[in-house]
């Protein structure tokens, strides 16, 4: 029998019913797939067929920590979000780290698996003795930022969210999962899954630890851990730079794409990590219990808003290189849009990318584009943030992702 790591069970949700039970994991699982994304794909195989539409009540979504999470095991604040994509049709999994992860595990449950869908926009209070079916009416709309803030003055106390934004309510097809200060389960489209099912936001609580089997060795083992990390150069790079720090390093060798893919060349230092830091760089936001502390809060001092959450390597990548844009204001800007509207940061930069390529081809129009779109056009990108989220005009094809485009 499995005695560390694990609760054993995880919390199956059915929004249809609106009731719940207990399911454990079997040994043998927890044996042969360990946690996280490999656990997940064992417990879904039989879930996830052929033609099942990812966007139907039959679809799960599995929330899923690994055996560390919740524990005293630094850097395990992590969890696996997992189900058919329906921005790919098949297998998909995202992660993400902060808060939500640590009390996702503390609620006693190892994960949630949720299937069926509401009438109703709900979010669910999940904590050690089960799930309460809360009314998101209100919430519906909201911003990923607005939606975790409301929950939390709403339920008051320790609470933890992840949740959807507009662009998951209106099922764009990369929406994201957003937790805690900007951390989300980006890739795959689990927002529009979520949206579907009319379920803004998972929220826990707990204090329910999960058993440690041999506490000492584990603490050996974590000293271990910690030397390594202390003598690693490359979480040196990530703990003063954020990823951001990758962008020069990348750069060097050819590895850091600008221009949908078709140059390495860019005014490098403009959007280097340590540019970053210099100018923006307030202090770090690390996930629970973490010596590094890659996320970092950023400056912003605009429209009200005086800071916003970390700036990573992809974020520079995607909506920034890609679309030819250095300025890092704009990046900050259009970073933080794509969080507030809980659209992934890469498929999105990428979708972008992929659309001034297209016009320059002379596959999209200039009216798409009110009078066409050219690398760089910060402006327009910003704009087209907005319309991908709420699938306005042109932003209606975009939300559907680079194949989907490609095949129009
Ligand atoms: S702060 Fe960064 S390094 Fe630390 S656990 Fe979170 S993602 Fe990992």
């Amino acid at each position: 029998m499995v005695v560390g790591g694990f609760h054993g069970k995880i919390l199956q949700v059915n929004l249809s019913r609106k009731n719940f039970s207990k399911v454990e994991i079997k040994d043998s699982e927890i044996r042969s797939f360990i946690g996280g994304t490999g656990l997940a794909a064992s417990i879904l195989y039989d879930y996830l067929t052929l033609d099942l539409n990812p966007l139907s009540p039959e679809a799960p979504l599995l929330f899923l920590t690994g055996p560390f999470t919740g524990t005293i095991v630094p850097l395990s604040s992590r969890y696996a979000l997992a189900g058919k994509s329906p921005l790919t049709g098949l297998w998909g999994e995202s992660t993400s780290g902060g808060y939500f992860p640590f009390f996702l595990k503390q609620t006693g449950y190892d994960g949630i698996l949720i299937i069926g869908s509401l009438e109703k926009p709900t979010y669910l209070l999940v904590g050690e003795d089960g799930v309460e079916f809360r009314d998101a009416s209100h919430l519906w709309g909201f911003s990923t930022y607005e939606t975790m803030d409301a929950i939390k003055r709403e339920v008051g106390g320790k609470v933890y969210v992840a949740c959807i934004g507009p662009a998951g309510e209106n099922l764009v097809k990369y929406s994201c999962v957003l937790n805690d200060n900007g951390r989300a389960a980006g890739r795959c489209g689990f927002g529009a899954v979520m949206g579907f099912k009319k379920l803004k936001a998972v929220a826990v609580y707990g204090s329910r630890k999960p058993p440690i089997a041999k506490i000492d060795d584990l603490k050996g083992h974590i000293d271990l851990a910690l030397n390594e990390i202390k003598l690693n150069p490359f979480i040196h790079l990530i703990k003063e730079y954020s990823p951001a720090g990758y962008v020069s390093v990348g750069y060097g060798f050819g590895d850091t794409p600008a221009y949908y893919f078709s140059s390495t060349i860019f005014p490098m230092i403009k959007v280097s990590g340590r540019t970053l830091k210099l100018n923006y760089y307030v202090k770090d936001e690390p996930c629970a219990g973490c010596p590094i502390g890659c996320g970092k809060k950023i400056l912003y001092g605009k429209n009200g808003i005086e800071y916003v959450d970390t700036v990573g390597y992809e974020a520079l990548i995607s909506p920034g290189l890609l679309c030819g844009i250095f300025s890092l204001d704009d990046i900050i800007k259009i970073h933080h849009l794509c969080n507030v509207y809980g659209l992934d940061i890469i498929s999105t930069g990428v979708v972008l990318a992929f659309s001034i390529y297209l016009y320059k081809e002379g596959f999209l129009a200039d009216k798409e584009f009110n009078g066409g779109i050219d690398y760089g056009d910060s402006g327009k990108i910003i704009s087209l943030i907005e319309k991908i989220a709420k699938r306005v005009d042109i932003g209606d094809l975009l939300a559907e992702g680079v194949k989907n485009i490609g095949l129009r």
